[in-house]
């Protein structure tokens, strides 16, 4: 079952003789349980597809369906509600609160939320994520790797329908990249949860399960499995 798909995505900014088409009618099907990259250069589309997916902004035209829900015409008011509920965000410079500590910061999304704490489930997730040594530090005490996996494991908290992934290891060198993005790809396997990923690197969007090409607000590659 598609967790995630649009039809005819459309989203220009300013208008004509200078309208910039971001988006020119992207048709995506996103499984449930997938990781998937979205890649392409700067200027593509990725960060305007990453907004539209999220609710971050009101497509242009088209339609965006999360989780059986039509998102694309939801108001502000709803649009809020949604993201809290159904988005995982995890982004390049990791958004920790730098006044709470790590697992404050996990967990935070589910006290705003006034959810429930699955104590087992986030005890699995932070040890999937190496971080029980690291429930007290502070954020400025970590690693940008270990700020990332904190980031990580506060997007899996809320067990989301898609997590949404902006450039996660934009920050990270090489070899940190690799070990953060391969966590992040066995945790959510074996979480079964969705990812999408935006990237320009090439070499980490390999080790994404599924390649989607987008080029001039248009995908041209990988739209089908
Ligand atoms: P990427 O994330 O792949 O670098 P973006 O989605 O940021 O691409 O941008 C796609 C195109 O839309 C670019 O030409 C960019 O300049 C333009 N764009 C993005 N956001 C805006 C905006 N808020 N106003 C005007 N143009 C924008
Ligand atoms: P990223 O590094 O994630 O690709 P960008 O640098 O492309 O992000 O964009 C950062 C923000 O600026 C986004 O909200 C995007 O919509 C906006 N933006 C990008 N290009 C333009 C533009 N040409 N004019 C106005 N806003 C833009």
């Amino acid at each position: 079952m598609s967790i995630l798909k649009t039809r005819g995505l459309k989203k220009y900014y300013g208008s004509e003789p200078n309208i910039v088409r971001a988006l020119d009618g992207v048709e995506l099907d996103i499984e449930e349980g997938e990781f998937a990259a979205i890649v392409g250069t700067s200027g593509s589309g990725k960060s305007t597809l990453l907004h539209m997916l999220g609710g971050l902004d009101n497509p242009t035209e088209g339609t965006i369906i999360v989780a059986g829900k039509d998102i694309s015409e939801m108001d502000e008011e709803k649009l809020t509600v949604f993201r809290r509920r159904q988005i995982g965000f995890i982004f390049q410079n990791y958004n920790l609160v730098p006044m709470l500590n790590v697992y404050e910061n996990i967990v935070l999304p589910l006290e705003l939320d006034g959810k429930k704490k699955d104590q087992l489930y986030l005890q699995k997730i932070i040890t999937m994520l190496g971080l029980e040594e690291k429930l007290k530090n502070m954020p400025n005490q970590l690693s940008g790797g270990q700020q990332q996996r904190v980031a990580i494991a506060r997007a899996l908290a809320t067990k989301p329908s898609i997590i949404l992934a902006d450039e996660p290891t934009g920050n990270l060198d090489s070899r940190t990249s690799q070990d953060v993005l391969g966590l992040l790809k066995v945790t959510s396997s074996k979480l079964k949860q969705t990812i999408v990923m935006i990237t320009h690197n090439e070499e980490i969007a390999q080790l994404a399960d599924r390649r989607i090409r987008i080029e001039d607000g248009k995908i041209v590659e990988g739209r089908w499995r």
